[in-house]
Order: C-alpha cells, then sequence, then structure tokens
C-alpha cells in the first residue's frame, strides 16, 4: 500500500472515531491557552489543568502574571514538572508581551517563537487552536503513531511535521493533530505493541509479521 493511502484510512478512520476533537487544556483566551501550552511541556493535560484554575484566577492576563512574579507563579505551579523554567519563563513572556505586543499574544510563529519558554511546537498549538491557523505540532505522541502507520521515517520531529503536512491536506490539520494525540493517549501508548492489536494497523498493514520499530523524538 501506498504512503497516500495509508494517510487517507488513518484521516478517515480517525474521522470516525474522533469527529469533533475537543482542545484538552483547560483555557478562557489566547493568553491563558499561550500559559497552558507552555505548562505542558514534559507533563500530562491533567496535571496542568489542575493548577491552572488557581493561575489564571490570580493571573490571567500578562500584567496580573507578570506583577505576580516568579517566586508566586513558582508557588502555584510547583507539582508540574521544569516548574522553575516554566515560572521564570512566564514572568519573561508576560514582560514581552507588556512591552513589544500591547498585551496581546502575537499572531505569527516568528513572534511567537520569540517569546520566552516557547518553542515551534508550543507555537503551533497556539496558531492550531487561539488562532484558526493550520498547523501540525508534533509531539511525541504524534512522532511515535505517524512511524508506526508508516507516514514518516521518523528521522527528526522536523521530519515528521514535514511528511504529515505533504501528506493531509491543510484543512485537516489541525483537528488531525489532536486526533493522533487521542489515539496515542487511549491505544497506542509508548509501551510496546506488535503491530496488529488495532483495526488500523491492520488495515494499513494487513501482512504485517514483526512489531513496528520507532525512533524517540
Ligand atoms: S496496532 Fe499497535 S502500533 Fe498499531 S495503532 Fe494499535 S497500538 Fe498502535
Amino acid at each position: 500500500m501506498r504512503k497516500q493511502q495509508r494517510a487517507d484510512i488513518v484521516r478517515d478512520r480517525l474521522g470516525e472515531l474522533y469527529p469533533d476533537p475537543p482542545i484538552p487544556l483547560d483555557h478562557v483566551d489566547d493568553f491563558t491557552l499561550l500559559v497552558a501550552v507552555l505548562l505542558s511541556a514534559q507533563c500530562t493535560d491533567k496535571k496542568v489543568n489542575e493548577v491552572t484554575p488557581e493561575l489564571f484566577r490570580v493571573a490571567g492576563d500578562p500584567k496580573r502574571m507578570y506583577e505576580l512574579g516568579e517566586a508566586q507563579i513558582l508557588e502555584i505551579i510547583r507539582p508540574l514538572g521544569l516548574s522553575k523554567q516554566k515560572a521564570k519563563n512566564l514572568e519573561g513572556l508576560s514582560k514581552r508581551l507588556l512591552d513589544d505586543f500591547g498585551g496581546q499574544v502575537p499572531r505569527s510563529f516568528e513572534e511567537l517563537e520569540s517569546l520566552p519558554g516557547v518553542g515551534h511546537k508550543t507555537a503551533s498549538v497556539v496558531m492550531a487552536q487561539a488562532f484558526g491557523v493550520p498547523a501540525f505540532p508534533v509531539d511525541t505522541h504524534i512522532h511515535r503513531l505517524a512511524q508506526r502507520w508508516g507516514l514518516t521515517s521518523g528521522k527528526s520531529v522536523t521530519q515528521t511535521e514535514a511528511d504529515l503536512k505533504r501528506l493531509f491536506p491543510e484543512s485537516s490539520w489541525n483537528d488531525l493533530h489532536l486526533q493522533i494525540i487521542y489515539y496515542g493517549r487511549e491505544h497506542c501508548t509508548a509501551r510496546g505493541c506488535d503491530g496488529t492489536k488495532c483495526g488500523i494497523c491492520r488495515e494499513l498493514y494487513p501482512n504485517r509479521r514483526k512489531p513496528p520499530t520507532t525512533k524517540k523524538a
């Protein structure tokens, strides 16, 4: 089966399973989404959703976040991984938004990626989920599943993003990003798999005899 045929099947099946995938990180606007995405690095969305109600109650905009300051932010987000660095970044990011962007979250990859703690993946999630701009953020789940489904060689996350963008129509990127994450969490975890237990893989690889191998992100 050709790679494009596999991609089409994946898109159809995920569309059937998750017709309207919700955004998993709780937020109320662009700023709180940006904060939640930044906090989710090396951490589950569930954990992030446990600390953000209090953080957003006391610092739901860049001015109040900056005024709260690194030490107080850290007190609230301490249960999360990399909390010290994240607290520092949230203070710095809020200052940059106030100084350079009129307190608003900028709407370009370049400007977003210039903010403290915001890399390409975080910027892509914000562009997609806050502004509806097509993007394909690749995290470890997506990197793993794309390899198990034979959609990329998995050489790097950059390569995986480029391969997925080529195989799927732009209009489907934002939903697919979420659908693949949900499928990864629920069915195709990081644990080993013989590559035949799910209907998707049996359809893509009816003659599969060996478990698929994956390269880490
Ligand atoms: S069969 Fe294994 S590799 Fe394929 S989708 Fe299911 S869990 Fe993932």
